[in-house]
């Protein structure tokens, strides 16, 4: 099991630790030669979406990781991994677009929109959940599917392989989230291929 972590701006270190923790196998990427190696699952972190997506571009990664998330690739993503997924986007640009949610982007405020919260996981229970100028999720449609919810807006949601969380499980020392993630992708490097 591998999973490759992009590193173009952001969190990603703390999502390797994160990995390290779990004793699961990572690398980066930061170019486009870095997808010639295997991986069973990416984590887009958070950061700035804006950046990400003009960098994604540039690096002329965003085609190849599009057609490997569209074809199933299982795929988390934070904060602005989560805005970078999303199908529409209020308050800035769409970018792989490949999931059924509209995101607001800086829903809470770019002051005050940090905080600290707990609430419940589908699945896993009460988790704690660190919120930088996240993004929330207005409204699911088709097959995606609220994994959590806290102060009336969804925080949490999954598509088949693609999992977001407007908060950084990645800055909490509880490992559920990740786990789950990679039980996702374990169970997707195990089925038959077709
Ligand atoms: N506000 C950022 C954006 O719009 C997301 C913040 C984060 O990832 N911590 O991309």
């Amino acid at each position: 099991m591998t999973i490759a972590i992009l590193a173009l701006q952001g969190a990603f270190a703390e999502h390797a630790a994160m990995l390290d923790r779990l004793g699961v196998n990572h690398f980066e990427i930061r170019q486009l030669s870095d997808l010639g190696r295997p991986f069973d699952g990416l984590i887009l972190p958070g950061g700035e979406s804006t950046v990400i997506g003009r960098l994604l571009h540039e690096l002329k990664l965003y085609e190849p990781l599009k057609d490997r998330i569209r074809a199933g690739l299982p795929v988390f993503g934070t904060c602005a991994g989560l805005i970078l997924l999303a199908g529409e986007v209020r308050g800035g640009a769409m970018h792989f677009g490949t999931m059924d949610i509209c995101a607001r982007r800086n829903a809470y405020g770019r002051q005050l929109g940090s905080f600290r919260t707990e609430a419940d996981f589908r699945g896993i229970g009460d988790v704690p959940m660190t919120f930088i100028r996240a993004p929330y999720i207005e409204s699911v449609s088709g097959d995606a599917e609220i994994l959590a919810q806290t102060g009336g807006h969804i925080v949490a949601a999954r598509q088949g392989n693609q999992l977001v969380t407007a908060f950084h499980p990645e800055l909490d020392r509880d490992t559920r989230i990740h786990s789950y993630f990679i039980k996702l992708a374990a169970e997707h490097a195990s089925a038959p291929q077709s």
